[in-house]
């Protein structure tokens, strides 16, 4: 089993290192300074989608923006639900 980090390829020894799930083992410098840069939200790493994947979630993104801007601006009406 390796110990090499998978950010800097130096051995990783016991007390700094961590395992990144799925990847393998990495200094805990080099893992708070790889996710501090990578594009991630909560645990999707966005720049690891496929192009197609990745617009969908930009459309999902934006239809999802304009329904909440929709409901600020008090139009949450304009659908056909009646509340009662
Ligand atoms: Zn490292």
């Amino acid at each position: 089993m390796s110990l090499k980090c998978i950010y800097c390829n130096r051995l990783v020894f016991g007390t700094n290192g961590i395992t990144v799930p799925n990847k393998g083992p990495a200094h805990q410098s080099c893992y708070q300074a790889n996710t501090a840069l990578k594009r991630t939200f909560q645990s999707l790493d966005i720049s690891a989608l496929n192009d197609a994947e990745f617009y969908d979630l930009k459309d999902l993104v934006l239809s999802e923006a304009n329904e909440r801007d929709r409901k600020k601006l008090g139009k949450s009406d304009a659908g056909d639900i009646e509340l009662f």
